[in-house]
Order: structure tokens, then C-alpha cells, then sequence
């Protein structure tokens, strides 16, 4: 097939694919609303650095993902790879630990990952997620997951499983990896060679492997809800009591660890059984030594991000969202054709969804256009049994056909929309 094509990893989303997403965005912003999170947006592309220092250099996504380029005047550039870097730049930019904490924030907007591209993976994919910074209290942990079941449950997706760990903090963390780590080496001949590796550099991150060898031994690793000091202790089972009370029913899952040192306590993610494999619908935690990592002084923050093709595959087919126009202006002659026009333009600043044809069809033609367009009325213009400045307007489903000055019309739809 020859003719252009978007790039590899990218996609385009025709009028209804478009419509539905705008539909869960909306919903996302009433749901994050109700909870005081406000949007902010932040560049397609920050410094380099910002991702180095915030998403951690050892990642998959700073050494192989990431979409880095030289600018014109030779600074490192990387177009945004995911969402929390940014907002602790912001926050610590603009001086938000002055406001009354924790800040609360959620963005919309596309993510950039050198990946190889698969079923709802892609190279730029968009992503909903929000971040509460300033605040250690385990009600803010609990707020957030509670916020994403609610919007995923307004969303209508069904078959969800929440899983929950507390990684610990600096506290307790140490000695817990010292643990794993005795106990990977005592198996180190099972693991596979990514994670003989991982074990002396960041045994934690033994937990992401996907070798089934692997897996076999990090099922039966410690775990690391039995090494949390008394502070994590209790800060998780507030977290976990605060989620039941609202009818939420975590799972502990040991496995849910993030292998960087700014990730403390809480973890989370969210996935669905209508996802197969990939099932994971969205997640995140808490970073409480984040903002310091990238510049700031010691913040404590917790946050999350989900990707909006896996929110809409987990949702499944849908009916697109689209509304016919109120009206369709039909002209039965070509001499009315520009009073046609002149009338569409005056229902359009009326504030009515008003169509016309354009593209020189017969008045049998545009009849047929007005139906298929889905509007409620035709507004018929250039009848000859009609008296001048009068047109007819004519409900498209179910007859009723009503005789108005042009100059009315605009109210008259008004009226109808409204008594709808
Ligand atoms: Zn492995
Ligand atoms: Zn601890």
C-alpha cells in the first residue's frame, strides 16, 4: 500500500473515535473536580535531565525509550515520557509549596516511548493522571485510588481487581531488600540473566521480570508487608481501612513494587479482566522523595496515570456520543440559496447546531442529506406557495410541519430544544 500513513506506534482517531474520548475526558475532569484536583499542562518536552534525575537513569525508559534530540541551540531535549516529573518540575517552579498543601492536580495529554509497539501499547499514547503534593497523610493515598475507581466505575468498566502493596519507606526498605537479595542469590542459577543482574544492582526490580522462571522464584520471595516498620504499618492499614469503608476491596499483591528509591509506601494499579494479558488499566503510589529528586526541597506526593486506549478497550465497543443538528437549512431553489446560508449563520449565533448543504445538491437531495445528518428539523426555504420571508419547518422524524417567519425561527427552535 503506498500513500501516507501516520508513523509506527501512532494513531489517528476519526470524528466518533474522537467524540468518545472527549466524552471520557469530561468525565475524568467532573470526577478529579469533585475531588478539588485541578488540570494543569505542561510542555510536550522538558530538559533531559528532568527525566533523568525524575524517572531514574537505570529505567527502561530513560536508556531505551525515551525520544531525546539535540535543539538548534544544542540543548538536550526529550519529548515528555510520562507525567510526574513534569508536575514536581511545576510545582517546584512555581513555588506551589506555598499554596495550601497538598496541591492537587491531574493532566490529560500525550505520553512519548520509543516501545515496540503491541495491543493498546503505543509509541505516543495519552494518559489521564493526577498528583497530590505536600501532604504524608494516608488519606490522600486513599483519596486517589478512590478517585480513580470512581471515574473507572462512571466509565462502566466492569471485571476491575485493585491491588495494593506499601513498599516501606528509608526506615524499613534497607533491610527488607538485604532480605531479598540473600534469598535471590540462595536461587540465583533459576533467575534469568537480566536478574542475576538486577539482584546486586536493585533486587526490587527482579519483581517486573516477565521470565516464568523468575516468576516461579519471586512467588515464594519475602514479602515485604512483613518487614514495614511500625510507622509504614500503620500508615498502610489506615490507607486499606479508608479504602473498604468506601467499598473498595484491595488486594494485597507483594509483587507491586517500584524499583526507585523515591518510591516509598504506598503502591497500586488497577486492572481489568477484559484486558487479557496486559490487563492493568491503571496505577501509581506514593513519592515521597521525588521533588527533592528533581530539584525541590523534601516533598512528600502520590499520584497516578492511565492510559486512555487502555480505558477504552477496557470499556469496550460503544455507541459514539453524536448529536444530530438541531436543524438542517434545506433551499428549494438556487436563488435562495444565499439566504439559505444568511439563515444557517443567524441559527449558528442563536447558539442552534445547524447544517446546510454545500456542495450543490438538488432540493431532493438535500432533503435526503437533512435526514441522514440526524437533525431534528428542516427548515425549508423558497417554497412557492409560501408567502415572502416565511419559511416551513418540518420535524424530519415523525411529520409536523409548521409555517414560521424567517425571522422567528431561531426561537422557535430555541423553544423546541428547550421543551425537549
Ligand atoms: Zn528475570
Ligand atoms: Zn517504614
Amino acid at each position: 500500500m503506498s500513500g501516507p500513513r501516520a508513523p509506527k506506534g501512532t494513531y489517528d482517531l476519526l470524528p466518533d473515535e474522537a467524540a468518545l474520548r472527549d466524552d471520557v475526558v469530561a468525565t475524568a475532569a467532573r470526577v478529579f473536580g469533585a475531588h478539588g484536583y485541578r488540570r494543569v499542562v505542561t510542555p510536550e518536552f522538558e530538559e533531559t535531565g528532568l527525566f533523568e534525575r525524575g524517572v531514574g537513569e537505570a529505567t527502561d525508559i530513560v536508556r531505551k525509550e525515551m525520544y531525546t534530540f539535540e535543539d538548534k541551540g544544542g540543548r538536550s531535549l526529550t519529548l515528555r515520557p510520562e507525567g510526574t516529573a513534569p508536575i514536581c518540575r511545576l510545582y517546584v517552579e512555581h513555588g506551589l509549596h506555598k499554596w495550601p498543601q497538598p496541591v492537587k492536580l491531574w493532566y490529560y495529554c500525550p505520553m512519548f516511548r520509543y516501545e515496540r509497539p503491541q495491543a493498546g501499547r503505543y509509541r505516543e499514547h495519552y494518559q489521564l493522571g493526577a498528583e497530590a503534593i505536600g501532604s504524608p497523610a494516608p488519606e490522600v493515598d486513599a483519596e486517589v485510588i478512590a478517585m480513580l475507581a470512581q471515574l473507572f466505575a462512571e466509565l462502566g468498566i466492569g471485571g476491575l481487581r485493585l491491588a495494593v502493596n506499601s513498599m516501606g519507606d528509608p526506615a524499613c526498605r534497607p533491610a527488607y531488600v538485604g532480605r531479598l537479595r540473600e534469598y535471590l542469590r540462595g536461587r540465583e542459577d533459576e533467575l534469568c540473566a537480566d536478574c542475576r543482574e538486577r539482584l546486586e544492582l536493585n533486587p526490587l526490580r527482579t519483581f517486573d521480570c516477565k521470565v516464568e522462571s523468575c516468576r516461579a522464584v519471586l512467588d515464594e520471595a519475602p514479602h515485604i508487608d512483613e518487614h514495614l516498620c511500625p510507622e509504614c504499618r500503620e500508615h498502610f492499614d489506615t490507607v486499606l481501612g479508608l479504602l473498604r469503608r468506601v467499598g473498595l476491596e484491595p488486594e494485597l499483591d507483594f509483587r507491586l513494587v517500584r524499583g526507585l528509591d523515591y518510591y516509598t509506601r504506598t503502591t497500586f494499579e488497577f486492572s481489568s479482566d477484559r484486558l487479557g494479558a496486559q490487563s492493568g488499566v491503571g496505577g501509581g503510589g506514593r513519592y515521597d522523595g521525588l521533588v527533592e529528586q528533581v530539584g525541590g526541597p523534601p516533598t512528600p506526593g502520590v499520584g497516578f496515570g492511565s492510559g486512555l486506549e487502555r480505558i477504552t478497550l477496557a470499556m469496550g465497543a460503544r455507541e459514539a456520543p453524536g448529536l444530530g443538528p438541531a436543524a438542517f437549512v434545506v433551499a428549494f431553489t438556487d436563488e435562495v440559496r444565499g439566504d439559505a446560508f444568511v439563515l444557517a449563520q443567524g441559527l449558528r449565533r442563536a447558539g442552534l447546531a445547524v447544517e446546510l448543504d454545500l456542495a450543490g445538491r438538488s432540493a431532493k437531495g438535500q432533503l435526503k442529506q437533512a435526514g441522514r445528518s440526524g437533525a431534528a428539523y428542516a427548515v425549508l426555504l423558497g417554497l412557492e406557495e409560501l408567502p415572502p420571508e416565511t419559511v416551513r419547518v418540518k420535524a424530519l422524524a415523525g411529520g409536523g410541519e409548521e409555517d414560521v417567519p424567517a425571522a422567528g425561527v431561531a426561537a422557535w427552535l430555541t423553544a423546541r430544544k428547550e421543551s425537549e
